[in-house]
């Protein structure tokens, strides 16, 4: 017993880990304005959009679409019609996948399965391909794809049967506490908290504490996958926890 986690698959979230969530943030604000002159309002605020994303970030639960249709579109219930006219806009320009993505997976292919385990639209295989991503992707579980979106842990549990892995020998690596790290660990695979995007630019220590690890960008990601404390270890704990770069 080596006292380190067995790692057959690791799963990628796709915004945050690997495109820039500033892709979501155009596309959401797009679909804002729109609805608004819809209704003959002005654009939204983008100080007061940051007030409220920031928020999200920092609290990490709650539905941004859903505060962000109570601010500017003046009800909740507008949650959904949100995220429909998001969808058309939300794309992954050429540039924003960041630049540590391609070398961490060369550097996993051939030791482990990949997949994608994300919340997006079925059309961000387009990118994935582009980009030279898609040829390290073993395993698509995309809610656009799939019909399931995170934090359902049917999504996690479909991506452990396409790679053939149990929980116990399975990583997730996401940026959100709320849709990434809580329904993965609570299946049993090991999580590690991607600090981009979405994340809480200033992360409590009780946030920190939650993942097996956490990491500012994926340099470091190929050896810390193979170092996160066995299923059943004290996970979570500071003294378990490896060191995941400098936060
Ligand atoms: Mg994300």
């Amino acid at each position: 017993m080596s006292g380190f986690r067995s790692v057959e698959a690791v799963f990628f979230d796709i915004g945050g880990p690997l495109y820039d969530d500033e892709n979501f943030v155009r596309a959401v604000l797009s679909a804002i304005d729109d609805l608004r002159a819809e209704r003959d309002l002005p654009p939204a605020s983008r100080a007061r959009f940051r007030e409220i994303y920031d928020e999200t970030r920092a609290r990490q639960h709650g539905s941004l679409r859903g505060a962000l249709a109570a601010e500017f579109l003046g009800d909740t219930g507008h949650r959904k019609l949100l995220h429909e006219r998001t969808g058309p806009y939300w794309t992954h320009p050429e540039g924003t996948l960041h630049s540590d993505v391609l070398p961490c997976l060369r550097e996993l292919h051939g030791r482990v399965r990949t997949g994608v385990l994300a919340n997006q639209e079925a059309t961000v295989l387009e990118p994935l391909r582009r980009d030279g991503v898609a040829p390290y992707v073993d395993v698509w579980a995309v809610s656009g794809i799939v019909g399931v979106e995170k934090p359902d842990p049917q999504l996690f549990a479909w991506a452990l049967r396409e790679a053939g892995a149990a929980a116990g020998n399975a990583v997730h690596v996401g940026n959100r506490l709320d849709t990434d790290v809580r329904p993965a660990r609570a299946l049993g695979l090991g999580t590690i908290w991607v600090l981009r995007g979405e994340a809480p630019p200033e992360p409590t220590q009780q946030q920190l504490a939650e993942p097996d690890a956490a990491v500012r960008d994926l340099s470091t990601l190929p050896d810390l996958l193979f170092r996160l404390p066995a299923p059943g270890a004290a996970a979570g704990t500071a003294a378990s926890r490896p060191e995941g770069g400098p936060l």
